[in-house]
C-alpha cells in the first residue's frame, strides 16, 4: 500500500509558510490529523489545505490511499448532497474541488454570482469567465463544419444568454485538439473514431444532467444551512444575559446592526468566507456593543451624574458632584466615559474613575477648561451651547416679592435699566449688579448633558 511518509524529510516542509502559525499544529502526528480530519465536511477540509504546508501536502496527495479516503469519508458522511462517485477517470479530491459550488467561480472568484458546474467540461465558472472559453456552435464556420459533424462527436453544454435564449456551446481547446485529431484519422477509420467519440459523448452528457440535479438541490441545502447559521446567531446573542439575568442583546437592535443587515443581504448566494460572514458572532456582538450598549453605558452615567448634581457648596452628602466641579468640564473628553467599561455593575465607581480622569486633565491643563458655569460668562455660554432661554439671572438690587430670575443676559440688563425699577444709566450697569440662580444653572445643566454631552460623545 503506497501512503504518505508521516513526516516530510524536506525541512521547509515542515516549516510554516507564513509567521504566527501554530507549532504544535505543525507538528501533529498524522493519526490525530486524521482524526481531526474525519469530523470536518468537504468545505472544512479544503480550507484546511490552506492552513500550512504539511497539512496541504498530506491532503492533495492524489496517490495517497489514506487521503483518498479522508476525503472520501468527508463526502460521503458529512455532505448531504455529494453522494455520487466522481465522474470516470476524475479522482476524489478533484471532484470534490470541483464540486464545491460554496468556493466560487474557478477563474475568477466572484462572488455575486453562484457559479455553475459545467460537468462535461468538467469546469466551475461563472457565466461571463465561461462565455470567453466557449465557442457557439452557431458561429463556427462551414469549413470545418464540413468535414465531420461536429454536433455529433463534440461534447457541448448550453450558454445562456442574457436575453434568456439557449445557445449549444462547444469547450475551445476540445473543439480545436478534436478537429486537429479528426485531420490525421485516415478515411478509412473515420467511421469508427466519430462512432468511438459520439459514445463518450453521449455518456458524459447523460452523466452531467444528474449532476446538474444534483447541483441544484446542494445549492439550495447550502442556501438554507447558511440561513439558519444567521438565525441560530441571532438565537445565540439573545440568550446571553447578564449577571443580573436580563437579556444583554435585544433582537429588535440585532437586526437593525449593519453587520446583520449586510449578513442577510448575502443570503442568495452560499459563499461563507467573504463579507461579514468569517467570524460572523464577533463581529456582530461588537458592533452591538459600539452601537447600542456603550450608548447605554454614557446614559446611564449621566443620568447618575445629574442626580448628584448640587448647587450648595456646603453640602456633606457622600459623593454630590458641585456644578463647578470639572468632571463636567472634561467629560466628554475621558476616557472611561468614552468607552465605560462592559461590565457596569456600580455606576458610582465609574464616575469615581472619570472624576480622577477630569482632574487629572485639569492639572494639565489637557483641552481648553470651559468657563465656570457659576460665572455669568459660563451662564452665557451654557445657553449658547443649549440653543435655549433660561432663568438664569438674577438682580442682586431686588428683594422680596420683586426678587425673580430673568431669561437672559440682555434681559435682565434691561431691568436694571428700566424706568420703572432701578433707573440705571447702561453705563452704570456692571456684571456685579447680576447674579446667577443656582437652581435653574442645575437644571440646565441636567439637559445639557443628557442633550447636548451624550450627542457630542462618539
Ligand atoms: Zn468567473
Ligand atoms: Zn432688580
Amino acid at each position: 500500500m503506497e501512503i504518505v511518509p508521516l513526516i516530510s524529510t524536506h525541512e521547509n516542509t515542515t516549516a510554516a509558510p507564513f509567521s504566527g502559525a501554530c507549532t504544535s499544529l505543525i507538528h501533529m502526528p498524522l493519526d490525530i490529523f486524521i482524526e481531526i480530519c474525519n469530523h470536518l465536511p468537504p468545505y472544512d477540509l479544503h480550507t484546511l489545505t490552506y492552513v500550512c504546508r504539511q497539512f496541504h501536502y498530506w491532503l492533495n496527495s492524489t496517490t495517497s490511499y489514506i487521503t483518498r479516503d479522508i476525503w472520501n469519508y468527508s463526502r460521503l458522511n458529512l455532505d448531504e448532497h455529494m453522494k455520487l462517485d466522481p465522474p470516470e477517470g476524475m479522482d476524489e479530491i478533484t471532484f470534490i474541488k470541483l464540486s464545491l459550488i460554496e468556493k466560487k467561480c474557478q477563474i475568477c472568484k466572484n462572488d455575486q454570482e453562484i457559479p455553475k458546474i459545467y460537468w462535461v467540461f468538467r469546469v466551475r465558472l461563472c457565466t461571463k469567465c465561461f462565455r470567453t472559453r466557449v465557442t457557439i456552435a452557431d458561429t463556427i464556420p462551414v469549413w470545418p463544419r464540413d468535414a465531420i459533424d461536429l454536433s455529433l462527436i463534440l461534447p457541448y453544454e448550453y450558454l445562456v444568454t442574457s436575453r434568456n435564449i439557449k445557445k449549444c456551446v462547444y469547450w475551445n481547446s476540445e473543439l480545436i485538439s478534436t478537429l486537429q485529431e479528426c485531420l490525421l484519422i485516415p478515411d478509412k477509420e473515420i467511421g469508427d473514431w466519430i462512432f468511438h467519440k459520439q459514445t463518450i459523448t453521449n455518456k458524459k452528457i447523460e452523466d452531467s444532467l444528474k449532476r446538474t440535479k444534483n447541483d441544484e438541490n446542494r445549492i439550495n441545502w447550502l442556501l438554507k444551512k447558511k440561513k439558519d447559521y444567521l438565525d441560530q446567531i441571532v438565537k445565540t446573542l439573545e440568550s446571553i444575559k447578564d449577571d443580573t439575568g436580563k437579556k444583554i442583546y435585544i433582537k429588535k437592535h440585532i437586526l437593525s446592526q449593519p453587520i446583520y443587515k449586510k449578513a442577510h443581504s448575502t443570503l442568495n448566494t452560499p459563499f461563507m468566507d467573504t463579507g461579514p460572514w468569517p467570524n460572523l458572532l464577533e463581529k456582530l456582538k461588537n458592533e452591538y456593543y459600539e452601537n447600542i450598549i456603550i450608548k447605554q453605558r454614557r446614559k446611564s452615567i449621566i443620568y447618575r451624574i445629574i442626580k448628584l448634581l448640587t448647587y450648595r457648596k456646603l453640602s456633606n452628602t457622600k459623593g454630590e458632584i458641585f456644578i463647578n466641579d470639572p468632571i463636567l468640564d472634561y467629560l466628554e473628553w475621558c476616557p472611561t466615559f468614552i468607552k465605560p467599561p462592559v461590565k457596569l455593575n456600580d455606576v458610582d465607581d465609574v464616575i469615581r474613575r472619570i472624576r480622577v480622569e477630569a482632574r487629572d486633565y485639569l492639572k494639565k491643563k489637557l483641552y481648553r477648561r470651559r468657563v465656570s458655569f457659576l460665572t455669568i460668562e459660563g451662564c452665557i455660554k451654557l445657553l449658547t451651547q443649549c440653543k435655549t432661554c433660561a432663568p438664569l439671572f438674577k438682580c442682586k438690587l431686588c428683594w422680596g416679592s420683586r426678587r425673580k430670575s430673568y431669561n437672559s443676559y440682555d434681559e435682565v440688563n434691561r431691568h436694571l435699566a428700566c424706568q420703572g425699577t432701578h433707573n440705571l444709566y447702561y453705563s452704570d450697569i456692571n456684571d456685579s449688579l447680576i447674579e446667577v440662580d443656582h437652581e435653574n444653572v442645575k437644571k440646565l445643566i441636567s439637559i445639557w448633558l443628557s442633550k447636548i454631552v451624550l450627542k457630542k460623545t462618539t
